[in-house]
This record gives C-alpha cells, structure tokens and sequence, in this order.
C-alpha cells in the first residue's frame, strides 16, 4: 500500500497512526457501527459496566478519540446521581472529572461536536486533553481510574504507555483495556480472518472511500499481543490482580487491572 503498512518501522508508526486517524475521523463512528454490526456499543457498555463509575471520580480515558466512553461514563453517572444530590456531590465529594485524552486533534473535534449534540456541552465535567499515551500530562498518582478502549494497539511503545498508566493511577485505581484480540475458534477463525481481512478493506473503500486506513487497522490488530501474553505485559507494569474478559469469542477482550 502507499502507506507502506506492513514495512513500517517503529519511529514511523505514530506519523502513520496520525494519518489514519485524520483520514478516519470524520468517519469514525459510522465505520464503527458497520465493521462491528453495532456491537461496539455493546462492548464499550460493557467495558463501563465494569469500570462501576462513581460520583466524584477522577478518570482518564486515552485515546479517547470522539468520546464514546466518555460519555457513557459521564452518563452513567449522572442516572446514579439525582438532581437533588449533584450540588451536594460536588460540594463534599468533589466534582466528577473525565479527562478525554487523545493525540489526534480531528478526532477529539469530532467528539467535541458530538459532546454538544449530545447535550454536554456545558459539561464541566468533561475535559478535553490533546496529548500522547506513552508520556502523559497528568501527576502521579492522581487518577480513580484508567480506560483505553481500541487505542492500545495504536501505539508505538505498549509498556511505555502501560507504565503510564500505572504511574498516573492512585493506589487502589483500576486500569481497563477494550481491544480487538485474538480467536482461537476453529472455522470462526476463518470467518473472521476472511471478514477482517477482505470484507473491512472492501467496506472502508465503499463506505470512506479510504481502503489502505482500513486496512491498517485490521493489521494492527493482528500484531497485537495475544490475550495472555499482554495481561503479562499489564503484570510487569506493576498492576495486580490482572484479569481479562473474551467477549465474542475473542474478537474483543477486556483486561482489568488493580494498581494496589
Ligand atoms: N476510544 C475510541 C473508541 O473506542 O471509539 C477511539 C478509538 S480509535 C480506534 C484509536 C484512537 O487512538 C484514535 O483516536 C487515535 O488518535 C488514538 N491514538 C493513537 N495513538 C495514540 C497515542 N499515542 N496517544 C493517545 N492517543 C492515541
């Protein structure tokens, strides 16, 4: 391809990360919804239902990109926390923070956009922070919690960004990672790869008029640890209690970690 995917060296991938995701942003969340039939939604739920956000809290979610988590948790909040009590709340516990952190500014654009559709707009709860998951620009110690969904496998140093993580959380914070992993399902495999590897491609072309991003991503995720050989990546930056969930057959997994 003309982004040269399968040859790219390390100090390359972030400049390639940065075209693929300007060329995808503005159709990021349609691509989405067609590539996983809407299931998405479903495990980016899923993701949040176990993260049980709390009233208060102070969480990063990286490579945030248009929000999606981040509204889900800013939502759920708010459905646990009544009118009556917010004042309350934000008095004596403190204000609930949710910082989207992303190193493409389209796509935190496009979540910006979306954020004022979606009635947050004057949201102070939601901060938007453009920067880089391997070196990022918040204290030590000073995050509830930690989300990365479908953004680990973009980086060009996993440990660096895991020990990112790990330095940005306080003790007792919890780190949760959604991303494509591996199926190991005789015949669902081959459908999968089939799906991945010429149905994406195809539809990116179709739908984005983009097929090489596309393309890309399908890689990318097929270079990526597989589900235990990362949860060991997440043990060695010093997380306990290292878990992780397959959801659809290993198509999308979730690990869950404890910095204690
Ligand atoms: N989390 C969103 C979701 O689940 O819909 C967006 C996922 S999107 C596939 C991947 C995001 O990772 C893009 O917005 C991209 O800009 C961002 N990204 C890539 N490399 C990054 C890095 N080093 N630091 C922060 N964000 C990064």
């Amino acid at each position: 391809t003309s982004f040269g995917f399968k040859e790219v060296c390390e100090e390359d991938k972030s400049e390639l990360v940065g075209k693929v995701f300007t060329n995808v942003a503005s159709n990021y969340d349609l691509m989405n919804d067609i590539m996983s039939g809407g299931l998405h939604r479903l495990w980016k739920d899923r993701l949040v239902s176990q993260l049980s956000p709390f009233p208060g809290m102070k969480h990063l979610d990286v490579a945030g990109g248009t929000g999606d988590v981040a509204f889900r948790i800013l939502e759920r909040i708010k459905s646990v926390q009544r009118r009556a009590l917010q004042d309350y709340l934000d008095e004596n516990i403190g204000e609930t923070q949710i910082f989207v952190c992303d190193i493409n500014p389209n796509m935190l654009n496009v979540g910006k956009k979306r954020a004022q559709e979606r009635g947050h707009a004057e949201d102070k709860s939601l901060v938007w922070v453009e920067g880089d998951a391997e070196a990022l620009s918040f204290e030590d110690n000073s995050m509830d919690a930690y989300t990365i969904a479908f953004g680990i496998r973009n980086v060009t140093h996993i440990e660096k960004t895991l020990a990112e993580a790990y330095r940005v959380l306080r003790r007792g914070g919890r780190f949760l990672c959604l991303e494509l992993s591996r199926v190991d399902i005789p015949i669902f495999k081959d459908l999968y790869d089939y799906y991945s590897f010429s149905v994406i491609p195809a539809v990116g072309e179709l739908v984005a008029g983009d097929r090489e991003s596309y393309q890309y991503l399908v890689e990318s995720a097929r270079r990526f640890p597989s589900q235990e050989r990362f949860a060991a990546m997440i043990a060695d930056a010093g997380f306990q209690k290292v878990e992780y969930e397959n959801l659809v057959g290993g198509v999308v997994a979730i690990h869950s970690a404890l910095k204690v």
